[in-house]
């Protein structure tokens, strides 16, 4: 630019002067023409509402709008959900069934609920195990929450009585006395009205048969531990005889129970499934029939060929 100004040329200066004039001129009959030509566009086209933006209008906002989206860095989500996968992903990689495992069996805990089931309860959810809960009645007032978890987490609550009576000893009326007790108790505390019965002490005697209309379940199992009262004796001896279709026999009233439990969930994880008594039999194609008597099922019943 410099060169404008150097006195010993003011011809030359002159003449680019003259220049930029006549091309300000030119740019200024270009834009007439341009305003012109939208408003004959605008008049000859019915889509576009009179006074509203013509084509060329809508062309420019819409080139101004993404060049100021291209200048507007995208905002960075903020807070910690920012930092996790998108939701459709870890749906996905949450989908996928676990292969069922070769074979199962079922916990199951009687004469509860205690200040010990909590913490069973815990240890369950922490290894995807279910179980089954034969509870008295008398110990559902206070422990509603105990029941309201069990349900709520995919655990069977079934009835074990209200207080633990020999049944041989009594009436046909006082032993459905104890069990209706009982279920209207479950049910007032949880919602759900137990259907399984554990009759104190398995008497499954053809007096509680008359008197009871529900699946009787007893067990294939039974490491005593309410007289062990010690966990690897507990483990040892649940482990030495269990197999595929079995019903295990423990007591949450017991802490020693509860670990034992636990450590067998443990060992066994690999090759068993912890299910329900009602899943063991609906897997093993068994109906559960009112008033009949059942202590193990059969393997699971291969899927639909
Ligand atoms: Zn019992």
């Amino acid at each position: 630019m410099a060169q404008y100004v150097k006195p010993r040329e003011p011809f030359r200066m002159r003449k680019q002067l003259l220049l930029l004039f006549l091309l300000a001129a030119a740019l200024l009959l270009a834009v007439q023409a341009a305003f012109l030509i939208g408003g004959a566009v605008r008049k000859a086209s019915p889509t576009l509402p009179d006074g509203g933006p013509n084509a060329l209008e809508l062309l420019l906002k819409k080139q101004a709008a993404e060049k100021q989206e291209e200048n507007d860095p995208k905002p960075e989500p903020a807070g910690p959900e920012a930092a996790e996968p998108a939701p459709s992903e870890q749906e996905e990689a949450a989908e996928p069934a676990p292969e069922p495992k070769p074979a199962r069996i079922a916990l199951t805990f009687d004469d509860g609920p205690s200040a010990y089931t909590s913490r069973l309860l815990d240890g369950l959810a922490e290894h995807g195990a279910k179980a089954t809960f034969f509870v008295l009645g008398s110990r559902v007032s206070g422990r509603e929450e105990l029941l309201n978890r069990m349900a709520a987490e995919g655990h069977e609550i079934g009835n074990h009585s209200w207080s633990h009576p020999q049944f041989k000893s009594m009436s046909e009326g006082g032993i459905s006395g104890e069990i209706v007790r009982t279920a209207d108790a479950i049910e007032k505390a949880c919602g759900k009205r137990p259907y399984l019965v554990r009759p104190p002490y398995g008497d499954v005697s053809a007096v509680v048969r008359r008197a009871l209309g529900e699946p009787l379940i007893l067990w294939s199992v039974d490491p005593r531990d309410w007289s062990l009262r010690n966990t690897d004796k507990v483990v040892n001896a649940v482990l030495s005889k269990v197999s595929d279709g079995d019903i295990v026999l423990l007591h949450d009233i017991y802490s020693t129970s509860v670990d034992a439990a636990l450590a067998v969930i443990d060992r066994l994880a690999e090759e068993y499934d912890f299910v329900t008594v009602s899943q063991l039999f609906e897997e093993a194609g068994t109906p559960l029939a009112e008033g009949n008597r059942y202590s193990q099922a059969g393997p699971r019943k291969a899927a639909q060929e």
